[in-house]
């Protein structure tokens, strides 16, 4: 399935190994030759933490600068990130938080490249850009413009710096995200994800004390000794690294293929167009559960339905804010029981039907049945409820 926010296509790889050699950051950062860039995000107190995003020929994308077009001061503040990096000082989140996030090997979405060295107050993106043009980095055998992401709420100079280029602005409105290009919202996810894990994650979760980033800001590191802290002495710990909450969501189909199983959510009864949405079953997974386990349990505690067999279509990141949507189809076999709709037990559902196959295809041309929506197309939900209409789920 093609076509999906968040993590369609990424020109960026993420050279994790890279991540924890020091030698390799501190060069990608403080090269004068360096086309090193780096996409900024705020904390806002109540709300999370957002991206500085800019507008141009109505496309939405993220500010994004390169280190070595910045003024001497703010260069500075990179270059004692890197010394902080490589002594894992306790001090390395004063003024910026910051995660390595890959080299681009092939060119972001052309729109939002461009050499900043000429970039002026009232810079407008050049549209069609070639990124071919654009030197890279090389680093032993590896090469590509590298990328950071970095959380600039402790530091007054940069955001000023930040906001004085005309149409940034600082947002995270989910409906004006979903119209970035693919490649930008998945660079999106891809630095949200590692800015919010960061921002929620100041301590050790077993001894209490002050956690440092490390690896690039990949990787939360302890300072207590290891026979003082659980975390610190467990082999495998998943507290030092970000989380990823997994989700299932499944599009059910009658072994016929006829009938889909479509629910509308208590939570988000109408539409901002008045429209009752309808989409697919979804829910989080459980400690111990296999994502085909999930999925039978999800179907039978929201709509009442058993089905029999399950198949894995594709996934999403959802960065709101650290999700991982698992798509899936699921089979009910018609035999007079295992279709009985019943919404009471986990009453999450404020409806739920079984809707013909030709309905949601005119509801996937946009043509008119009752006052029924469905998901938005780019949405795994839209991309595995049109599978299904279009029999490809087999
Ligand atoms: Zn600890």
């Amino acid at each position: 399935m093609a076509d999906i926010f968040f993590g369609t296509t990424t020109t960026l790889n993420r050279f994790s190994f890279l991540r924890s050699n020091p030698d390799f950051i501190s060069k990608t950062v403080t090269d004068p030759e360096s086309p090193a860039r780096l996409v900024f995000y705020k904390q806002d107190g109540k709300n999370g933490i957002h991206p500085f995003l800019i507008e141009q020929d109505s496309q939405l994308g993220l500010l994004n600068l390169q280190v070595n077009s910045l003024p001497g001061s703010l260069k500075s503040i990179f270059h004692k990130w890197v010394e902080d990096n490589k002594s894992k000082s306790l001090e390395i989140r004063n003024q910026i938080t910051m995660v390595f996030l890959g080299l681009d090997e092939d060119g972001l979405d052309e729109k939002f490249l461009f050499n900043d060295n000429s970039l002026s107050k009232s810079f407008k993106y050049p549209t069609g850009y070639k990124v071919q043009s654009y030197p890279k980095f090389k680093y032993d055998k590896f090469q590509g413009t590298p990328y950071f992401s970095v959380d600039v709420t402790h530091s007054r100079e940069l955001q000023d710096y930040l906001l004085s280029y005309q149409d940034v602005k600082v947002e995270n409105n989910m409906l004006s995200l979903l119209t970035m290009s693919k490649n930008e919202s998945s660079l999106f996810a891809y630095s949200k994800m590692y800015m919010d894990w960061l921002m929620r994650n100041k301590f050790c979760p077993g001894c209490g004390s002050k956690v440092v980033p490390v690896d690039a800001g990949t990787r939360l590191f302890c300072h207590t000794p290891a026979n003082e802290c659980p975390v610190k002495s467990s082999s495998v710990s998943n507290v030092c690294f970000p989380r990823t909450d997994p989700v299932i969501i499944v599009g059910a189909i009658s072994a016929d293929g006829k009938k889909i199983l479509l629910g509308n959510n208590k939570r988000h009864p109408v539409t901002t167009a008045g429209k009752r949405m309808f989409s697919c079953i979804a829910g989080f997974m459980e400690p111990g559960e296999t994502i085909e386990e999930s999925t039978l349990r999800e179907i039978w505690e929201e709509t009442g339905c058993s089905a029999r067999e399950v198949r894995i279509a594709s996934s999403q990141p959802w960065p709101f804010p650290a999700n991982l949507m698992i798509g899936c189809f699921g089979v009910v076999h018609f035999d007079g029981i295992s279709e009985i709709i019943n919404t009471s037990l986990d009453n999450e559902l404020s409806d739920c039907r079984w809707f013909d196959v030709e309905d949601v295809k005119t509801l996937i041309n946009n043509g008119e049945v009752e006052d029924i929506s469905l998901p938005m197309e780019g949405s795994i939900a839209y991309e595995l409820i049109k599978s299904l209409a279009n029999g490809k789920h087999q």
